[in-house]
């Protein structure tokens, strides 16, 4: 078995309004998966029908053999799938080092979280810096990469991460994104990247869903997807 999340004819709504329609994806171990679609897609839905926030009304949702489509989000997070949320909501009045231990909260492994904890520091320097400071008291791109090494601290399987270039800075953007691909290859950490920067998540992931009225639309190597002519036009601005 190499598939770790799977969605199957996956239906989810908000009260009467569906968002997704029949979704099928599934990630492999190892991999780096991008979501993208325009505003309103249904992109955070998905992550959060896979996060248990919205629970899929029918179909289901496979994570390492086992459904979890109807388990509460922090049954969820105990299995290992931790998502860094659209807007990040680090916590402001917490010290860097403060929200760092909340990421490891669910854990006892005191060594680990210590390794862990300097991994963060080794990956994001400028958040070892700041490790005394507020959260709120960080740049946007600070609070997104400590938002980032908050979710890496619960030592995931899974990080599922919404928009994560959002009202960034280009080369902020870029820093964040080799750092996403270094914990892939590093720590081996499976990741499911939602982005409307199409261009970007393009270039990092190994393969691609495109999402348009909360139905997957396209999927395939993110390599085919840039060189797809609907894709070039409609999200590429070629
Ligand atoms: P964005 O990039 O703007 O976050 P998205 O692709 O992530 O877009 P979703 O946020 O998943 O899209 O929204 C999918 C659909 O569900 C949209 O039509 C949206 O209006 C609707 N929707 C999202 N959240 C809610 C909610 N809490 N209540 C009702 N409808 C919602």
């Amino acid at each position: 078995m190499t598939n770790m999340l799977e969605l199957k004819n996956v239906n989810s709504f908000y009260g009467n309004i569906q968002a997704l329609y029949d979704v099928n994806l599934h990630i492999d171990r190892g991999e780096i998966i991008t979501l993208i679609g325009a505003n309103g897609a249904g992109k955070s839905t998905t992550l959060m029908t896979v996060c248990g926030v919205v629970q899929a009304r029918t179909g289901a949702v496979i994570y390492e053999d086992e459904e979890i489509t109807k388990m509460p989000p922090n049954k969820i997070v105990a299995q290992g799938i931790c998502q860094v949320p659209e807007g990040r909501l680090i916590f402001p009045e917490l010290t860097v080092q403060e929200n760092l231990d909340m990421g490891a909260f669910m854990r006892s492994d005191k060594a680990g979280i210590a390794r862990d904890m300097d991994y963060s520091f080794e990956l994001f320097p400028i958040l070892a810096e700041r490790r005394k400071q507020p959260g709120g008291n960080l740049s946007g791109g600070e609070q997104q990469m400590l938002a980032i090494a908050r979710a890496l601290m619960a030592k995931p399987k899974l990080l599922l991460l919404d928009e994560p270039s959002m009202g960034l800075a280009p080369l902020v953007v870029k820093q964040i994104f080799d750092i996403i691909k270094k914990v892939n290859a590093e720590a081996g950490t499976t990741i499911f990247l939602v982005e409307q920067n199409a261009n970007l998540a393009l270039k990092i992931g190994h393969r691609g869903y495109v999402m348009e009225n909360g139905r997957i639309v396209l999927s395939d190597t993110c390599d085919k997807l840039m060189a797809n002519e609907q894709v070039k036009k409609a999200y590429l601005g070629l």
